[in-house]
């Protein structure tokens, strides 16, 4: 059993984007449950602590509470392994629960915008090879009103509840 669920119809695969990625092995249908993610709660502090031992495997859950695997054995099992796309097909509903923005076929691969699920101090190049690639992402990019916008209903519940109150 996994510490995170995975639909059947989702596998790891070699990823273009980067490293291994999550892929369709047969079609989805738009709002289809993908992955449920799952793990130990943990404050940012330990989150620190378990990404220097293991490498990133958790999500953010709220302003100060993370989710993920803290041991090395756990970390296959429940690292999610969706990489990040600036044309995701992937989105969020509450915070663990990731399902499909439009339809996927199958072979395609399963991306979500780390706008969606990210608050913090971080800049990386993106290499998605979307037509409208952001080239930089960082972990303040919800902050975008276009963003804002293209995935209102999809953003990590602590998100998504700072922009409903606006
Ligand atoms: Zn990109």
């Amino acid at each position: 059993m996994n510490m995170t669920y995975f639909s059947p119809k989702t596998e790891k695969r070699p990823s273009n984007i980067d490293g291994r990625g999550l892929f369709a092995n047969e079609p989805i249908t738009k709002g289809e449950i993908v992955v449920v993610k799952g793990g130990y709660v943990m404050s940012r502090a330990d989150r620190d602590e378990v990404q220097f031992r293991i490498g990133p495997a958790e999500i953010q859950v709220t302003e100060d509470l993370h989710i993920g695997p803290i041991t090395r054995t756990e970390r296959e099992g429940g690292m999610i392994h969706m990489n990040h796309s600036c044309d995701p097909n992937v989105g969020v509903q509450g915070q663990i629960v990731f399902v499909a923005l439009r339809g996927i076929a199958s072979d395609e691969e399963l991306t979500i915008d780390y706008a969606m699920t990210d608050d913090e101090d971080y800049e990386m190049g993106c290499n998605c090879g979307a037509p409208g690639c952001r080239r930089t992402i960082t972990g303040r990019d919800w902050m975008k009103k276009e963003l804002q916008k293209r995935y209102d209903g999809y953003f990590s519940w602590f998100i998504q509840r700072r922009l409903n109150q606006r």
